[in-house]
């Protein structure tokens, strides 16, 4: 028998293909899986109800999703504030190449307790640095994801292209092309899960056209195509790296990944900043993902990303935290605001998102480019129960006529309650599986000891 949940009297922005809305109206979550919704008062004579929300006050929308993070640079946040990306990158390489599973796990937790008492429902990590003899750094990380409660997909990344090569990681920091390989394939046949409900699943993810071989990008598309996994990776994010490829490969970053097999719609790629007309049609033709994320472009000076010629284009995008050695907030919800202000910032404000569009990006759209929006990223019958219940009622929010611009445009919105498949993760800004305090000493405690080793180089 299903156990109920009604939750009612709320604000409730669907994001369903119509961007169904309702002013004051009703979700029922049976088990894991949303059953009912409307305008109004939940129906009459539900059985076994074992809880019932009163939601007054609160706008109702599906639980975030987060498509790009790097759950390790938790535990180095702060350093080389001032720089772009390749003079950030060199900066830190030698530092997170002494990372060990003991901080990977704590920097997992930290990262991950971050964006769930944010409303983040679904996470993603991509994680690309393993260093000779750091123990199981995958499993520490999915354990972390587990405890949590939240959603989860792991993307297995890999270096294998080193200052020698070319590359800009240095040599001590990369794994060989068939360690990488034989890795990424053993994460997959151990921790993804195909079934509708999965709370864990593996992407294959080389890291970059700038650290990885062509190789590795060749023979990680066949893997992941192979295993029937998505794929990750980063692109087009600077001009250093447009010029990079040009210099390396004789063409931009859109056509390497073409010739490489790293367009398609099992695809999706972090920033896509510096994308011309001629890119933004491959993407669309081949139904390839983008993870926006604006906080992470503007620290690093990076650009703007023509989100808006990429809806038009049919282009799924979802929103990204990035890693928080970039953007030191480590939260989602932020980022449906700056999604959209720094989009008006550039050329073509005309045509910049509003704020459903916003938060469409944050929740249906990222389900879309982690391959999860038939199960979760709005809120419709026989989806699953990943949803957030955002306080509106209170100084930073009572007094904007909207909710859903309250949410996007207003300071960052309490989160009230937030469920993951049905089961209730945070309570009034709290999460309720992980103790908050302990992880925050665990990560003050695990950033010290990184600094220390790497210090003594
Ligand atoms: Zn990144």
């Amino acid at each position: 028998m299903a156990q109920r949940i009604v939750i009612e009297n709320a604000a409730i922005a669907t994001v369903d293909a119509n961007d169904t809305e309702y002013a004051s109206g009703y979700v029922v979550l049976a088990d894991n899986l949303i059953e009912s919704l409307g305008e109004g008062r939940a129906p009459e004579g539900l059985e076994d109800v074992v809880r019932r929300i009163d939601a007054t006050g609160h706008l109702v929308t599906p639980g975030l999703v987060n498509t790009h993070h790097h759950f390790y640079q938790w535990i180095t946040r702060g350093l080389a504030t001032d720089h772009n990306l390749f003079d950030w990158l060199v900066a830190l390489y030698p530092t997170w190449a002494r990372i060990d599973e003991r901080m990977t796990y704590a920097a997992a937790q930290g990262s991950l307790a971050m964006m769930a008492r944010g409303g983040v429902t679904t996470a993603m990590d991509h994680h690309y640095v393993f260093p000779k003899g750091s123990g199981d750094l995958s499993g520490s990380i999915i354990r972390a994801a587990r405890e949590t409660g939240v959603r989860f997909t792991l993307a297995r990344g890999s270096m294998d292209r080193s200052e020698k090569d070319g590359g800009l990681p240095p040599d001590f920091a990369v794994e060989t092309l068939e360690g990488a390989l034989a890795a990424t394939e053993a994460t997959v046949d151990e921790h993804h899960d195909a079934s509708f409900d999965a709370m864990t699943q593996v992407a294959v993810a080389p890291c970059s056209p700038f650290s990885v071989s062509t190789e590795l990008l060749k023979q990680g598309a066949e893997l992941a195509r192979r295993k029937g996994v998505r794929l990750h990776t980063h692109g087009s994010e600077t001009v250093e790296e447009e010029k990079f490829c040009h210099e390396l490969f004789g063409m931009g970053p859109t056509d390497y990944f073409e010739s490489t097999g790293w367009l398609g719609e099992d695809v999706w790629m972090a920033h896509c900043v510096h994308m011309n007309d001629s890119d933004i049609a491959a993407f669309a033709r081949t139904r390839t993902g983008v993870a926006h994320c604006p906080s992470s472009n503007a620290r690093l000076a990076a650009g703007i990303a023509r989100v808006p010629d990429m809806l038009a284009s049919g282009v799924p995008v979802g929103l990204g935290v990035d890693g928080t050695a970039s953007n030191e907030s480590g939260e989602l919800h932020t980022e449906l605001r700056n999604a959209l202000l720094v989009g008006r910032l550039g050329p073509h404000r005309e045509a910049a998102l509003n704020a459903r569009q916003a938060l469409r990006l944050g929740t249906f759209g990222g389900a879309q480019v982690l391959g999860r929006a038939r199960e979760t990223g709005s809120l419709e019958p026989g989806k699953l129960a990943d949803l957030v219940l955002w306080r509106m009622d209170t100084l930073a929010h009572a007094s904007i006529a909207d909710p859903v611009a309250a949410l996007v445009l207003g300071a960052a919105a309490p989160v009230t309650a937030s469920f993951v498949n049905g089961e209730q993760i945070v309570e009034h800004g709290r999460l309720l599986r992980v103790d908050e305090d302990a992880v925050a000493r665990s990560t003050r405690a695990e950033a010290r000891r990184l600094a220390e080793i790497a210090a003594r180089g």
